[in-house]
């Protein structure tokens, strides 16, 4: 099968199957896709590379493989408040195997449908590595993004779900976290439903310790955060508290959503979060110390302890 034949098998088949959109005036076929942005609304951008080996264990089925490359780039999205139009995929393939291209495509449409993303476009190679490049492309009203600068002294530090499951499954072949691992959830409406709320947003695909320092270093401003607050799934509640906070801090692929809020807007979140049948968390609170200062309950958490910043 040549690149084309391959194109149209797996990608622009599907794609074109898709309901049109207004938005698209020209989808994969030509040299360039064509988009009319909607009145008044903002592009947002993002693109992220998936590495055989690297990102995900060589072992990764493809549909999940698929799935996470399309779930971590609309986790970026969600992470500015954007809706999500449309990716565009760059695939880098060792040989051409049906049987994995057939799981892969799946997997990308499967999670597409489940959000209403189109593919548009991309590009397609042979390399000795398998890598996927994706490109996810929102609206956001106009000057309604929430970046990682905003966050304002006093304001409590909100997460998402639950914190390192990701990283204990990477630990744990085959634990009943390794869906967390594999097919990752963008939350995507939730963070919608945060414009004109949050005050800072990041998604937590590092680690809360190493991203929630991206928010303090734009909106300079520091942090203290509780451990004994994180909130974690029963499976790591398990665990010494140190291996917990190493999980949920310092572990990655969370794609949870790491947001900084006025007091006052708690109950409001607390609602919007039930309507999105989510769990929020307050970790902390944002201070003018200019650094992240962990404590355990109210004695600082010392990050000497053996194992802290390692696995095990
Ligand atoms: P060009 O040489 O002009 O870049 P290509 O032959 O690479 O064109 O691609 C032909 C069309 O197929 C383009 O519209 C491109 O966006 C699309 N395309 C190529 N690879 C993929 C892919 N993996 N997924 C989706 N669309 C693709
Ligand atoms: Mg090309």
């Amino acid at each position: 099968m040549n690149e084309f034949e391959l194109i149209q098998a797996y990608f622009a088949a599907a794609a074109a199957e898709v309901v049109p959109d207004a938005q698209v005036v020209l989808g994969i076929g030509d040299d360039c896709a064509l988009l009319q942005p909607p009145m008044g609304q903002q592009l947002a951008i993002s693109t992220d590379t998936l590495v055989a080996g690297r990102h995900f264990p060589e072992q990764t089925d493809a549909f999940s493989i698929g799935w996470k490359a399309v779930a971590v780039n609309l986790s970026d999205l969600a992470a500015m408040g954007a809706m999500p139009h449309s990716i565009l995929l760059a695939l880098s393939l060792p040989s051409a195997d049906e049987g994995f291209l057939r799981e892969l495509s799946r997997g990308i449409f499967s999670i597409c449908q489940q959000y209403g993303v189109r593919l548009i476009g991309g590009d397609t190679t042979r390399s000795p590595v398998l890598s996927l490049t994706l490109t996810a492309l929102g609206w956001i009203p106009q000057g309604q993004a929430i970046t990682r600068a905003g966050a304002q002294v006093g304001d409590w530090i909100v997460v998402t779900g639950t914190l390192g499951d990701a990283a204990f499954a990477l630990q744990h072949l085959d634990s009943s976290l390794q869906h967390r691992l594999d097919r990752p959830t963008p939350r995507v409406a939730f963070g919608q439903a945060l414009r004109g709320i949050a005050h800072a947003m990041l998604d937590i695909s590092d680690g809360l310790r190493q991203d929630l320092g991206h928010i303090l270093q734009a909106s300079r401003v520091g942090a203290v955060l509780d451990v004994l607050a994180l909130p974690l799934d029963p499976i790591l509640r398990n665990l010494s508290l140190n291996q917990q906070v190493t999980y949920a801090l310092v572990g990655g692929d969370d794609y949870e959503l790491c947001f900084c809020i006025a007091p006052d807007a708690w109950q409001n979140v607390v609602q919007l979060a039930d309507q999105h049948a989510l769990a929020v968390t307050v970790v902390g609170r944002v201070t003018d110390s200019g650094t992240l200062q962990l404590m355990v309950g109210d004695q600082p958490y010392s990050c000497d302890q053996t194992g802290f910043m390692h696995f095990e």
